[in-house]
């Protein structure tokens, strides 16, 4: 009878240990599987950690290491190349074991129910089995071993019950199940900024990463212009909640919002250096870089005289390297002519990005139409009171104008700009062969004063 109680016992714990633990790749690596194991960036103190994925527990991943080693991290202390990997890896287990990753825990749950169909049944069977022994007043043991085996089966059918609880809800990794984009990790948004602070500062909560700026590039500006409307660039006020936001979980839209019809008002991308990217046409619908509204850095100002890019900032890439030069709005990164890694750009689809080795999707600045964003390929939230194409999209900061908006100086180029203080600029134009200026400065309290000498040297004077 001993034999026949420990057989059933072992039955219970085979099917109850495999429910629990799930397939998993194989385990146990020497030192010799060492070259052919994943090497997990950690973007908290640029340690690495070398081993493979073994499993996922609601926002932790377990990491098996060589001689049975093993670690257990938070999904986003990983960079993200790493997390959208771990991802690869819990969607190819979600497989292995017949769930369906895009459809949440419905496969799932038709697993752990075959499982609560068994345990339950035992528990049944069991209890029933001690009874029929009580009443036939049956070998002490034996009614004892029933009984014991009836509370196993109970247990056992609870903890399938508990396990049985969807693991995407209440936790920061949920959604990368569900949407398939891992949530952008704060410190690599960051790493792309840090170039350029303290100019600019950043923050975040768990939605948003918020830059604050003045608006003002490390760059010169204006030269190169030869469609100016007479706006020039003054310091912006960038910061507190008109800051610019960038979301940090991505999520595709269903259908890509196209920049030809949409977004004419407002940035569609933050530049890394604080500056705002707008749409590639202007509010007439024009390329603003063919027609020379643009400087040299493809940037020029608008009627708040806020400076902002039209065209890629792709000179950025001096100082970011291989960094994103900016984020748009929907969250995906903007990188410059080359691929992350250094290699030659891939071609892009029609939102003028595309998803390359690591698994995430990006948008490229190029030197031609549509240069940084060709459609929203992530979901935005546009301004209901400015309908298409001038939807704006929101979260946007806004540029506070100090004066009254320009008209275009019709033949004017712009052939200077200086600092000659840190709140001074002189603007030199070219008439025909006559030379014109802008002579401007502002105090602390953002008294800006202002004057212009035309090209027949007349000077006039104004105060903002
Ligand atoms: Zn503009
Ligand atoms: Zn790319």
């Amino acid at each position: 009878m001993g034999k026949f109680i420990s057989a059933v016992l072992t039955l219970i714990f085979t099917i109850a240990f495999n429910s629990l633990l799930l397939a998993h790749p194989e385990g146990h690596y020497k030192k010799a599987d060492l070259p052919n194991l994943h090497h997990w960036n950690l973007n908290f103190n640029h340690q690495q950690v070398i081993g493979n994925f073994l499993m996922q527990r609601n926002d932790l991943i377990v990491i098996e290491g060589i001689e049975g080693k093993m670690w257990t991290i938070k999904m986003n202390k990983l960079d993200d190349v790493d997390q959208a990997y771990a991802n690869g890896e819990i969607e190819k287990i979600n497989r292995l074991n017949g769930f369906n990753a895009s459809e949440g825990t419905s496969n799932h749950s038709s697993t752990y129910f075959m499982y609560l169909l068994i345990f339950g049944g035992m528990a049944i069977t069991f209890y029933g089995l001690s009874v029929y022994a009580a009443r036939k007043k049956m070998n002490t043991n034996l009614r004892l071993a029933f009984s014991t085996l009836s509370v196993f089966a109970i247990i056992l059918f609870f903890v399938s019950c508990k396990k049985d609880e969807p693991n995407n809800g209440g936790n920061g990794n949920g959604n990368n199940v569900i949407t398939g984009i891992p949530k952008t990790t704060t410190s690599f948004i960051d790493s792309a900024f840090t170039h350029y602070k303290p100019k600019i500062s950043t923050n975040w909560d768990t939605t948003y990463f918020y830059v604050s700026s003045t608006g003002i590039p490390n760059h010169n500006m204006m030269v190169g212009i030869s469609s100016w409307q007479q706006q020039v660039p003054i310091p912006q006020d960038y910061s507190g909640t008109n800051h610019w936001s960038i979301p940090l979980q991505p999520v595709y839209a269903t259908t890509p919002l196209s920049t030809r019809t949409n977004f004419m008002k407002g940035a569609v991308a933050i530049a890394v250096n604080g500056i705002p990217i707008f749409n590639a046409l202007n509010n007439r619908g024009e390329d603003s870089y063919l027609i020379g509204e643009l400087d040299q850095w493809g940037g020029h100002c608008g009627k708040g005289d806020d400076y902002h890019y039209h065209a890629a900032p792709l000179s950025l890439s001096t100082i970011s390297g291989l960094k994103p030069i900016a984020f748009a709005l929907d969250g995906f990164a903007v990188y410059g002519a080359k691929e992350p890694d250094g290699t030659t750009m891939q071609s892009l689809d029609t939102c003028h990005g595309h998803i390359y080795n690591n698994g995430v999707y990006h948008y490229h600045g190029t030197t031609n139409y549509p240069y940084v964003v060709g459609a929203m390929k992530g979901k935005v939230v546009t301004d209901p009171t400015t309908p298409a194409p001038e939807n704006q999209i929101l979260p946007q900061a806004f540029a506070h104008p100090i004066r009254p908006a320009l008209t275009p100086l019709r033949n004017a180029v712009i052939t200077g700009f200086t600092a000659p203080t840190s709140s001074s600029y002189n603007l030199t134009y070219q008439l025909g062969n006559r030379f014109g200026h802008v002579n401007y400065n502002w105090t602390t309290n953002g008294v800006y004063h202002f004057e212009f000498i035309d090209t027949a040297g007349i000077t006039t004077t104004a105060n903002y």
